[in-house]
C-alpha cells in the first residue's frame, strides 16, 4: 500500500534485497508479490536473502499465489561475509555483515565507475580515431602514428564520481562496518533508541541515534538518514537531536520521502 502511495512503478522492480528474517523486514513480501501478480506482472522477480527465506515463502506462494503470472527467483547470500551479490551495467550491490540477533546483512549500492570526460579539443588536435575513444575514456594513453605517447590526463578530465548508498538495518553498534562504507554519499543506519535506552539497545542488538551518528562520522559519510525508530518515540526529534550532536548532516527517515543522492 505504501508503495502505491509513492506512485513508483512496480514493474521497474526486478530485485528485492532482504537484510534479515525478522517480521518487520519481510512480512510485506507476500502481499507485494501477490499485488504485482494481480496487476499483471510477467517479468521475473529476484529476491536476495538469507537462504532460509525460500523455505518460509514457498509454502505461502503455493497457498496464496496459485497461478502467479510471473516467476519468483530466490538467490541466497551469506550474511557473514561482504561480497558482491548483484551487478549490472550501471550498479553493483555488496553485502555488509551486521551485528544483530540473527544473521543480518546491510547492502551497499554503488554506481559502476563512470567514464573519464574526454576533451574534444585534444581529440581534434591529435586526430584521434573513433576506435580509440573508448579506451581513452577508460583511462588508457594514446599513441600517435609517429609513436609519441600522449598521457591520458592530457586527453581527459576525471570521471564524475560514482554515487553510493549504504543501507544498514538492523544492527547493534558495529565498528567493523566502518571501512566498508567509507565515504559513501548517503548512509541509512537504524537508530531504534535514544541515549536513555542504551542498555536496551545493547540487549536487543539495535543502535542508539548517537551510535548511528558515530558510525557515520567515523566512516566520513556525506549524509546520514536515521530510521527504524522504536514505537515508543512519538516525536523522533529527540533521536535527531542526539544524532546531530555527533554528526550534523543527519535527517530523519519518513515513509514516502525521497532523497537526492
Ligand atoms: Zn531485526
Ligand atoms: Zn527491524
Amino acid at each position: 500500500m505504501q508503495f502505491r502511495n509513492t506512485k513508483l512503478n512496480y514493474n521497474k522492480i526486478y530485485d528485492i534485497f532482504i537484510s534479515h528474517l525478522h517480521g518487520d523486514h519481510c512480512f510485506g513480501l507476500i502481499g507485494l508479490i501477490s499485488s504485482m501478480g494481480m496487476l499483471g506482472r510477467t517479468a521475473p522477480l529476484t529476491i536476495h536473502a538469507h537462504q532460509a527465506l525460500e523455505g518460509l515463502l514457498k509454502p505461502q506462494l503455493a497457498f496464496f499465489c496459485k497461478g502467479l503470472p510471473y516467476e519468483i527467483r530466490f538467490l541466497s547470500f551469506n550474511p557473514a561475509v561482504s561480497e558482491v551479490i548483484y551487478e549490472d551495467r550501471s550498479i553493483q550491490v555488496t553485502t555488509l555483515p551486521l551485528k544483530h540477533r540473527m544473521p543480518t546483512a546491510g547492502f551497499l549500492f554503488r554506481e559502476q565507475a563512470r567514464d573519464r570526460h574526454i576533451l574534444k579539443d585534444m581529440i581534434d588536435f591529435y586526430k584521434i580515431p573513433l576506435r580509440c575513444i573508448r579506451s581513452i575514456k577508460a583511462g588508457e594513453d594514446f599513441t600517435t602514428d609517429e609513436g609519441e605517447i600522449i598521457r591520458n590526463d592530457r586527453l581527459t578530465l576525471p570521471a564524475t564520481p560514482s554515487k553510493s548508498y549504504a543501507y544498514c538495518s538492523d544492527t547493534a553498534y558495529y565498528e567493523n562496518l566502518i571501512p566498508l562504507i567509507e565515504g559513501v554519499d548517503v548512509l541509512f543506519h537504524e537508530a531504534t533508541f535514544s541515549d536513555s535506552e542504551l542498555a536496551r539497545a545493547k540487549s536487543t542488538m539495535h543502535s542508539t541515534a548517537a551510535q548511528a551518528a558515530s558510525i557515520a562520522k567515523q566512516a566520513h559519510v556525506k549524509k546520514l538518514i536515521i530510521g527504524h525508530y522504536s514505537a515508543r518515540y512519538i516525536n523522533e526529534n529527540e533521536l535527531l537531536n542526539e544524532a546531530k550532536l555527533v554528526f550534523q548532516n543527519t535527517i530523519l527517515a519518513d515513509e514516502g520521502m525521497s532523497v537526492e543522492i
